[in-house]
């Protein structure tokens, strides 16, 4: 039977890992792979995700199913981190799923059943993952216009105006905040016209809440997702643990449902559980109980914000000192959207050209399309990346 396929297109960011791994330059840089890295450049295991693993083996007394739905108490405390009382929790539904990935997956199975084939606009450009997931659940894709590769900020009219013209058939997929893979965001006062827009023309909107705390603070990053979901009858969230509790490989995430009421919340959720045991019967626990042991215990809590504060912060230090490098080797303002810019990625906005000189030149990795992983780059390392790039640029 298998004589029937042809190869599947392979991964470009996997295919870059083994290209790094084989380049055997010493002073090589990785700026390609969307994980979090710290000084070192590894990216060790949270204290605090360490210590409820710690007590989770100590108390644990059962491996028996956990439910389709997942882990109760880590699901309203996800609902409590990412939308808090933004919405009446009597409308609101939620059922952990593998990482933000199956979430996503989950969610626009969901959306199939609920209107089959219908279209799901994504910004242009977008997490390269969201087409094939949407695709894979039988919706159509579409673009709105999102990055402006002049500016290297948001064409926020020019967004708006292509919002404002859907209608209550369609579903536009939202970064809830750190966009990826440009890193462009909306400012607040765009987000308040981005809900007004959605809440006059009814569209749906589903937000991927891939990197809440990320940006600017937990409480900042919020607040585009809590808008919306103030502003409007119906909305789906997607959340992913991967970034914030640095648990990638345990796959944890959760899907979320708005509805009109509660009992067609009640409905959409039966629908949501059905997807779920059809797709791979029920999740899960160990990364959705880390995360429900923290959030739950004031101290964990705590020093996990703390853990989270210090990745962001290492973050932005490093936007700024590479902003401020090439500033000062070449006295231009060119590259200064690198310290606007918030999350893990910068869309630098240049030719592929580009990455391939810099790749070949200086031993420096980044996606294709001139994305870079901010926490990739090794703060000692700086001023040579200034360095490549304005050579690169000539
Ligand atoms: N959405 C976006 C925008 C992402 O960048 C990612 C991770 N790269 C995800 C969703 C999914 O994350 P995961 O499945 O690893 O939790």
């Amino acid at each position: 039977m298998f004589e029937t396929l042809t190869q599947a297109p392979g991964d470009k960011i996997l295919a870059l890992m083994g290209e790094f791994a084989a380049d055997t330059r010493t002073d090589k840089i990785d700026l390609g792979v969307g994980v979090y890295k710290d000084e070192a450049g590894t990216t060790p295991i949270m204290s605090s995700v360490k210590k409820a693993e710690a007590r989770i083996l100590a108390a644990g007394k059962t491996k028996t199913y956990l439910g389709i739905g997942g882990n109760k108490g880590f699901g309203s405390a996800i609902l409590d981190l990412s939308l808090a009382d933004a919405v009446d929790r009597s409308r609101v539904r939620v059922a952990q799923a593998p990482g933000g990935t199956g979430s996503l997956w989950v969610l626009m199975q969901l959306v199939n059943r609920a209107r089959p084939g219908a279209t799901i606009w994504v910004s242009d450009p977008t997490w390269p993952n969201h087409k094939p997931i949407a695709e894979n659940a039988g919706l159509k894709v579409a673009t709105y216009p999102y990055f402006d590769t002049t500016t290297r900020g948001v064409k926020f009219a020019e967004m708006l105006a292509a919002l404002d013209k859907l209608t209550k058939d369609d579903v536009v997929l939202l970064h809830g905040c750190c966009h990826n893979p440009t890193g462009a965001n909306l400012t607040n006062a765009q987000w308040d016209q981005v809900a007004a827009s959605l809440a006059k023309t009814g569209a749906l909107p589903f937000i991927d809440l891939a990197y809440l705390g990320f940006g600017d603070g937990l409480l900042e990053d919020a607040y585009g997702t809590r808008k919306i979901v103030a502003a409007v009858p119906e909305a789906l969230v997607a959340f992913s643990g991967s970034k914030n509790f640095g648990l990638y490989r345990e796959r944890i995430g959760a899907a979320i449902l708005i509805a009109r009421d509660a009992a067609q919340a009640d409905i959409a959720q039966s629908q949501l559980l059905n997807v779920i045991r059809s797709s791979y019967s029920q999740p899960p626990d160990h990364g959705a109980e880390i995360i429900r042991v923290i959030l739950e215990d004031k101290d964990l809590r705590a020093e996990w914000e703390t853990e989270l504060n210090a990745m962001r912060n290492r973050m932005i230090r490093l936007r700024e000192k590479l902003a401020d490098a090439i500033r000062a080797k070449s006295n231009s303002k060119n590259f200064d959207f690198i310290a606007a810019h918030r999350g893990m990625f910068s869309l630098l906005g240049l030719p592929n050209s580009f990455v391939e000189h810099v790749k070949a030149a200086n031993g420096i990795y980044m996606i294709g399309d001139s994305r870079i992983n901010v926490a990739g780059i090794p703060e000692d390392r700086v001023g040579d990346l200034a360095d490549a790039f304005i050579a690169a640029i000539g």
